[in-house]
């Protein structure tokens, strides 16, 4: 029954999350452009535009209420299914926090986590191993935050794309750490999430502009009714996509390094816009070759996979523009 429900969900759940002005935004006396209508309906009120979703949280909504409309996904990942969760919008629209939650709160990776090893207890035949990794891509290099960086930001050898003999990407490499408890598995986040700032420095990279994808690798041994094992795997990718704001006429004139770096989120972010479309209406082909980030994701999007979009907003007036721009973006991914 649980699954059959899910199905009737879908494989793509494409929810919005509106913030909070916060303290500056409250200073300059901007005001709250969006209003959200009903459940899955957000307007846009100086420009009147209706976006509908899968579901809407406006900005009374906890950390926790967002959470429990995904915590389904850890049972589907125990059922074998990959899961991806990522979220997309300009910077400073809360995709870190959403998705990473802050020093004081738990975001929606590390909920999961909980639930997934709760989930896990509830079936002491199995065998189960739980690893995770986290890795970030920069201007179209990769790097694993669980392994030291040099004063370059580069790693030896560097993390590279193979496809294995099944014709899926692996990321060859890249360290998985063992977890038997939801605070081991914080506790390599946490250390990936700090190596994530030493290999901003080393890069002098604005962290606006880089994805981090913290992976978890599950893996039940599960003993058959006919005394066989059977082998169970599934990952869940959480992903804080880079902000997907285009660049100031300024910074374009100025500064080479951060036109470079928005010419490369940019090409990512529409290569993953295009396999989204190309899963939401079903198509034969799906490009995911076209960026790194995509082939990343492959395996647990489309086919038997489940993804969860977060499109993240601010409320602000005075970033309604660039708001509009990635709501537009981000309904490509909506089913037709
Ligand atoms: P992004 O990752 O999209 O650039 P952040 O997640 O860093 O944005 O959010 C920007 C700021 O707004 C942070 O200080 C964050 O704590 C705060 N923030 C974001 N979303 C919320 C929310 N729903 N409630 C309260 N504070 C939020
Ligand atoms: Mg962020």
């Amino acid at each position: 029954l649980h699954n059959l429900y899910q199905d009737l969900k879908g494989q793509l759940r494409v929810y919005c999350r509106v913030r909070p002005l916060n303290a500056k935004e409250k200073r300059i006396g901007d005001k709250e452009a969006m209003r959200v209508v009903d459940g899955t309906t957000l307007e846009v009120r100086s420009t009147g535009d209706i976006f509908e979703f899968d579901g809407i949280f406006g900005s009374s909504e906890s950390q926790a209420d967002v959470f429990e409309d995904c915590s389904d996904l850890a049972q589907s990942a125990m059922d074998g299914q990959s899961v991806t969760v990522f979220c997309y919008g300009i910077t400073g629209a809360g995709k870190t926090y959403t998705m990473y939650g802050t020093p004081e709160e738990d975001g929606l990776a590390q909920r999961m986590f909980g639930e997934l090893f709760a989930q896990v207890d509830t079936i002491p035949q199995a065998n189960v191993t739980i690893m995770g990794s986290m890795m970030e891509l920069y201007n179209n290099y990769l790097v694993d935050l669980l392994r030291p960086i040099d004063w370059q930001g580069r790693q030896n050898p560097p993390l590279s794309l193979k496809l294995d003999k099944s014709g899926t990407v692996q990321v060859e490499g890249l360290a998985r750490e063992p977890a038997k408890d939801p605070e081991e598995l914080k506790a390599v986040f946490q250390r990936g999430l700090e190596q994530r700032s030493v290999a901003e420095n080393a890069m002098n990279a604005e962290s606006s502009r880089s994805h981090v994808i913290f992976t978890v690798f599950l893996t039940q041994d599960v003993i058959s009714q006919q005394g066989g094992v059977e082998r169970i795997t599934s990952k869940l990718h959480f992903c804080d996509l880079g902000g997907c704001e285009r660049l100031k006429k300024t910074e374009v004139e100025q500064d080479r390094d951060r036109r470079l770096e928005a010419i490369e989120i940019n090409k990512s972010l529409s290569a993953l816009g295009d396999v989204i479309e190309a899963i939401a209406k079903k198509r034969k082909y799906i490009p995911y070759r076209n960026h790194k980030l995509t082939q990343l994701l492959q395996d647990a999007l489309g086919g038997n996979a489940k993804a969860l979009m977060y499109v993240n907003c601010s409320p602000a007036q005075s970033s309604i523009k660039e708001t509009v721009t990635a709501l537009k973006l981000a309904n490509r991914a909506k089913r037709i």
